[in-house]
């Protein structure tokens, strides 16, 4: 992509109305525009980072063996009259009504709806396990939207559904999104710690938060250091190997991590004292097994190998696609911008001309260009006729990994110059070298 081509309407001032830092580099590095309070457009280079996350979320998702379908953002309130939520999901709710009086509402998660479709077609119990799950547009009318895309009312949530036959069916569903979350968080370069909570308004036995440990997040949570340690890595995980992924949750959940919902003051004391942390953190993500709460309402039944009918057992699993922006955007940054993890990235590298119009640094830049789009790699050209010092200031905004530079002094002796952004450490080398470097 070259710069002068695209639309990145970068702002010199810090906007006044963001609070918190990814609001203000959000802003600032041209990735959303508010259009009402909590409601954003998702400017090129937001759209951008927002597609790549759910790239990972799906290919993580495919990979546990959940399948993907898309539910509408408008549901009808007769459905959450089935489960008895539409009255009890209060003024968080946004509803309307459409020409012909009928009530609908704009969908704040989609237990009803993935029920109801469920029990619209699966009879037997040799249908099962089965999970199912979207990406897609909720709305919550929270009473404070703010710090931008964390607390928004229209945000884009992963969500997806299991349905089991038994509790140990769902409770290795339960497992299986739990290992497939902590390798969906870390792919994005993301430390997130899964803490015991409380199960509230969707209700259930079982239910984890994932939470991004940072001074802004919104949940008070107090932990033993040890967990921050834990990392999946390049682990082969078999998810139909109920052992190993149980072995797994057993790993992440067993050093003390909870919220101030279920802190144990108790528990939290018998830690050594060194490793006992209290911090803020960033709820990204929430895993529930809730056993029969929809299923038995809304008669969601299955045949058993008895020929019995039997409400399935169910589960529900979230992450905070939209979120997890700010939240990448907390806990990777300087005063200069973002830095982002690689895994993440809009574009893997800029390309900055220092003397656009230099007929050789010009090709230079070209043939980088060029290079990094053939191996697959999405570079972007400064290509702007403007000071060095605004092109340096636009990349490091943006916050790419790498930068390289392009200048006709460099040029003379053969270099480019290579930037770390995570870094700042530079060198020069070779324009093929600077491109099996990042390649
Ligand atoms: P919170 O406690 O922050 O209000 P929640 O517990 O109500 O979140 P869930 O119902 O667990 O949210 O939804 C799953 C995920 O969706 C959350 O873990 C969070 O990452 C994300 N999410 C929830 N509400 C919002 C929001 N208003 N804006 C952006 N993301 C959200
Ligand atoms: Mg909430
Ligand atoms: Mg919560
Ligand atoms: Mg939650």
């Amino acid at each position: 992509m070259r710069l002068s081509r695209y639309f990145l309407p970068v702002l010199k001032e810090n906007p006044a109305e963001a609070q918190i830092l990814s609001h203000r580099y959000m802003l600032r590095a041209g990735m959303i525009k508010q259009e009402s309070a909590g409601i954003y457009a998702w400017l090129p280079l937001g759209y951008k980072v927002l597609s790549r996350l759910e790239k990972i979320v799906h290919e993580e998702q495919q990979r546990a063996g959940h399948i993907p379908l898309l539910m509408p953002t408008l549901q009808s309130a007769d459905l959450w009259r089935e489960s008895g939520r539409y009255d009890a999901y209060g003024p968080e709710m946004l509803r309307m009504t459409d020409r012909n009086k009928r009530e609908m509402l704009f969908g704040p998660t989609n237990e009803e709806m993935i029920t109801d479709i469920f029990r619209s077609y699966v009879r037997s119990y040799k249908d099962l396990p089965l999970t199912l799950y979207h990406i897609q547009w909720k709305f919550r009318d929270e009473m404070r939207p703010r710090f931008g895309v964390m607390r928004g009312r229209e945000f884009l949530m992963k969500d997806g559904y299991n349905f089991d036959l038994t509790r140990e069916d769902a409770l290795h569903a339960y497992n299986r999104h739990m290992v497939s979350y902590l390798r969906t968080y870390e792919r994005m370069g993301l430390t997130a710690i899964p803490m015991r909570a409380d199960s509230g308004p969707i209700g259930g036995d079982d239910t984890h938060e994932f939470l991004v440990l940072a001074n802004t997040g919104e949940s008070e949570v107090f932990y033993d250091e040890d967990v921050t340690r834990l990392k999946l890595g390049e682990r082969a995980i078999n998810y139909d190997n109920r052992e190993e992924v149980a072995a797994i949750c057993q790993e992440f959940t067993t050093p003390y991590a909870r919220t101030d919902e279920t802190h144990d003051a108790a528990l939290f004391d018998a830690i050594p004292e060194g490793r006992r942390k209290v911090g803020r953190g960033i709820e990204v993500g929430q895993i529930f097994y809730f056993g029969t709460k929809y299923s038995e309402p809304m008669g969601a039944t299955v045949q058993n190998a008895e020929g019995k009918q039997v409400p399935v057992e169910m589960g529900s699993h979230g992450i905070g696609v939209s979120r997890l922006i700010g939240a990448l955007i907390e806990a990777n940054h300087d005063d200069k911008g973002i830095i982002w993890p690689e895994g993440v990235t809009p574009f893997h590298v800029g390309i900055v001309n220092l003397k656009q119009g230099d007929a050789e640094a010009d090709a230079a830049c070209e043939a980088l260009h060029d290079s990094f789009v053939a191996l697959g790699l999405d570079p972007l050209y400064d290509d702007r006729d403007e000071r060095a010092g605004g092109k340096f200031a636009t990349m490091d905004l943006i916050g790419l990994p790498w930068r390289i530079t392009v200048g006709p002094r460099g040029l003379k002796n053969g270099v480019v110059e290579l930037t770390s952004r995570r870094t700042g450490v530079s060198e020069e080398l070779p324009p093929e070298e600077a491109i099996a470097r990042i390649a």
